[in-house]
């Protein structure tokens, strides 16, 4: 079998154009994007510029913030708490990693849950709890979108996620099992992995560790989403899942890179709608 791909940067690009939209029904409302930065990462440079082209091409307007390094907890509370209050911030966004020192639940609680666009501050997480809340956690969203893509009836379906992580593992598990799959979530005290990713008819893996599952690991004709992005020792970047032995096994596999990432940026856009007071 070859796995059909699940081309994350096609889907990315129908959500955006049905975004724009949506944006373009709002009028002469302003709808704001803030990305708040400490110090200057070459990782995070790649993310933020790919959230400010989509940014554009859905009609949001993003404003980057950048602080100066040795900003403390308390000054960027202080920042977070005025941006909090601008009526025309939709969304506030805090770009990873926070220097050390600085607690990322602090802050992420800081922001107001109503511009929570990232869907990590406690009262979205618990809401996923009842089911999907207004602003979900963008990367499971955008998990659960593709899973969704492919038609499959998760109802009674076997779900492996691997990787427990608060804006990741267990936020995509709670998803799932509001489809009715039976989820199974694995992690660093999981004894076996193989028995249970060999059973997974829906395979997530979000741990950030490159070759982790490999295809003797999984179930044929199973749809494997690759969430991981670790960058390969020649510079390549790459998912948790080995492509090659994966693709002659699975049933649907994402590919890494233009998989999971591009949907999760549309999701970050569709919050800011949603944050914006849009229907979407
Ligand atoms: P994280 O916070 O480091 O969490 C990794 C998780 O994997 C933890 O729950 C960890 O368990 C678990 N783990 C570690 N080793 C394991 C093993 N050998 N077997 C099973 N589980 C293991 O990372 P994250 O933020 O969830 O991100 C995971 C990956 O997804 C990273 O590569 C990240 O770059 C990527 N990511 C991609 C997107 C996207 O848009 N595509 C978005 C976010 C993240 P313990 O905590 O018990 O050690």
């Amino acid at each position: 079998m070859t796995a059909q791909l699940l081309e994350g940067k096609q889907i990315a690009q129908r959500m955006r154009t049905r975004l724009r939209e949506v944006r373009d029904a709002l009028g002469s409302q302003p709808v704001r994007l803030v990305s708040v930065e400490i110090g200057q990462n070459p990782a995070a440079a790649v993310y933020v510029r790919n959230q400010q082209r989509a940014a554009a091409e859905v009609g949001i307007d993003m404003e980057v913030q950048n602080l100066p390094l040795g900003t403390t907890e308390a000054q960027l509370v202080a920042v977070i708490g005025e941006l909090n209050r601008r009526p025309e911030v939709a969304g506030i966004l805090m770009q990873r990693p926070l220097p050390p020192g600085i607690d990322p639940r602090v802050v992420q609680s800081a922001i107001d849950s109503h511009k929570d666009v990232e869907g990590m501050h406690p009262a979205n997480m618990g809401a996923i709890l009842y089911r999907e809340p207004l602003l979900p956690p963008c990367t499971a969203a955008a998990a659960q979108h593709l899973i969704l893509q492919t038609g499959i009836d998760l109802r009674g379906t076997e779900t492996v996620v691997v990787g427990h992580s608060e804006i990741v593992g267990k936020p995509i598990a709670v998803l799932l099992l509001h489809h009715l799959s039976t989820v199974t979530v694995c992690h660093i005290g999981t004894r076996r992995l193989i028995d249970h990713t060999r059973r997974a008819d829906i395979l997530v893996v979000a741990v950030g560790k490159a070759g982790l599952v490999h295809g003797d690991m999984v179930k044929p004709g199973a749809c494997v989403i690759d969430v991981g992005i670790n960058q390969a020792p020649n510079g390549r970047i790459v998912g948790d899942v080995e492509f090659a032995s994966t693709v002659a096994v699975a049933g649907h596999l994402t590919p890494v890179p233009g998989g999971v990432g591009p949907v999760t940026v549309a999701m970050l856009m569709r919050n800011v709608l949603r944050a914006a007071g849009a229907v979407v």
